[in-house]
């Protein structure tokens, strides 16, 4: 029987690997670090098991949450109720909304604008959409702006406005509660998904890194996998393969590779930026901090951190998990003064936080595990999951989406285009893989809605521009 070989043990791998294996084919599934997950994964540094960076679930990612309710292991999300903001000079009092209430009506008003857009193959970047509507406040468009920061690594001319839009239909179709596991990804996520695809028949090799491909015709003809102890070796392709490496990964593998794609070469285009973590164990349990997720409004490497120790209710003392969204930023230090400046950040928000309370710091930059969020205009060059070669296709998070579908839900509905694309060819009788779409608002529904609030919103912001003149 044809099987399929599935390079890149992230989600998209994983998941691709999962659906495969369930249309009836033999899957092995290559990865080339020590563990699978990617980036939605952990690894031990240091002897502590520490994830790559928080991760949320929001309920609009339906095909995630699909696939942990079928792995069986939904019941190891927990729901949230908050996002906390934190202002430098507050602690301990936390604000769920930061803006004035009149910057909030009209940055909602703003949302309706930017749903009733129809952006198709017209993007613009979100600073291009904030910055156009006269309307907003420039309180208003600091805080979306350093939202996406936080969440992104993108600065929001690096964002795209379509992206965002999509997201937020998404979220108003699908408004329930953000998730979030109850420990470290390993053991309540990725573990129990390596165990199902083993007990499935996936065969599961770590340590084995793809380093060249080769092409012949309208077929991937050879891989070569160097394995842990740095022997390579090159097979022939039998069957079919999924490629699920990172589209940096992808380019290098070449032209002959990246030309088949679908579009040729539109790949080499795309660009990432690394998300950092910051892990700070504390030798005694901070008081006044939430078990929620914490904005740090105004933070200038972009902060957002949560009190795993307090959240996964396993420690006696905090453990702050930070994510860096300006991590960027600190290249070309070390270490050692990288995390001074985050901490000496963290110690204007948290002033309870001193240098003795810190036993243990994992700093993870990930410069060189870059994170994808899509840019204006990146659609163009997002590759599809069937390439121009009759063996292969791809998955990733960057890999073609409807606008709004990102992060581990991109990296999800990759995963099963790509079990989709290798069914059509090698299982055309069984019923197409299934596909949940997150959802949109119609832009005429959302333009009559702005058309009846204009007025409304033209009140407000005089009402906010006469309250900053008193000010
Ligand atoms: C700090 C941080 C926080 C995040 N938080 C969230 C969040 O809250 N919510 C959310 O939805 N998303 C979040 N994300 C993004 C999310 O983790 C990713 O979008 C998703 O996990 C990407 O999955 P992937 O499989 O496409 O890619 P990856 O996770 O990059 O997986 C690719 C895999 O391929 C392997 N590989 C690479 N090259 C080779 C090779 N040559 N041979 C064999 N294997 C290879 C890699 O080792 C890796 O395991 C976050 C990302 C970061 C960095």
């Amino acid at each position: 029987m044809t099987g399929v070989t599935v390079v890149g043990g992230g989600l998209a791998g994983m998941t691709a690997a999962w659906t495969i294996r369930g249309l009836g084919l033999p899957v092995r599934l290559l990865e080339a670090g020590p563990e699978l997950g990617g980036m939605a994964g952990s690894r031990v540094i240091d002897g502590r098991v520490e994830d790559h960076g928080v991760h949320i679930f929001p309920a609009w990612y339906r095909n995630t949450l699909r696939l942990v309710a079928e792995l069986g292991i939904a019941g190891n999300l927990r729901e949230t109720k908050n996002f906390h903001q934190l202002l430098p000079g507050e602690f301990p009092a936390f604000r769920t909304a930061v803006t004035p209430a009149a910057d909030r009506l009209l940055f909602y008003y703003g949302v309706i604008d930017l749903l009733s857009q129809e952006y198709g193959a017209r993007d613009e970047s979100l600073h291009d959409f904030l910055r156009s509507r006269r309307y907003l406040t420039e309180a208003a468009i600091a805080d979306i702006e350093h939202l996406f920061v936080a969440s992104s690594a993108a600065e929001s001319d690096a964002v795209s406005a379509a992206g965002f839009r999509g997201s937020i239909a998404a979220f108003a179709r699908h408004p329930g509660r953000v998730r979030m596991p109850r420990g470290d990804l390993q053991q309540w996520f990725i573990g129990p998904f390596r165990q199902r695809l083993e007990a499935d028949g996936v065969e599961v090799r770590t340590g084995r890194e793809l380093i060249e491909v080769s092409v012949h015709g309208d077929r991937l003809q050879a891989l070569t996998v160097r394995d842990d102890d740095g022997t390579a070796v090159t097979e022939d392709v039998t069957g079919h393969v999924v490629l699920a490496v990172p589209h940096g990964r992808l380019s290098a593998l070449g032209g002959d590779l990246t030309g088949a794609l679908r579009p040729p070469y539109g790949v080499d285009e795309l660009t990432s930026r690394p998300l950092g973590a910051l892990h700070l164990y504390l030798r005694r349990r901070l008081p006044g901090l939430p078990d929620e997720h914490i904005r740090l409004v105004g933070s200038p490497h972009a902060i957002t951190l949560i009190d795993v120790g307090r959240a996964w209710g396993r420690h006696r003392t905090s453990v702050l998990n930070c994510v860096v969204g300006r991590v960027a930023r600190l290249v070309e230090l070390s270490e050692a003064e990288a995390v001074k400046l985050l901490v000496d950040e963290l110690m204007t928000f948290l002033p309870e936080l001193t240098w003795d309370d810190i036993e243990h710091v994992c700093y993870q930059p990930h410069f060189t595990a870059p994170f994808f969020a899509p840019g204006p205009g990146s659609g163009r060059y997002r590759p599809q999951s069937t390439t121009a070669l009759a063996n292969l296709h791809i998955a990733g998070d960057f890999c073609a989406a409807p606008p709004g579908v990102a992060g581990m839900e991109s990296a999800v509905r990759s995963g099963l285009t790509a079990a989709e694309s290798v069914r059509r060819a090698l299982r055309p009788e069984l019923p197409p893989v299934r596909i949940d779409r997150i959802g949109d608002i119609s832009p005429s529904a959302a333009r009559g809605l702005r058309m009846a609030l204009a007025p409304f919103a033209a009140a407000v912001r005089s009402l906010a521009g006469r309250t900053r003149r008193r000010r």
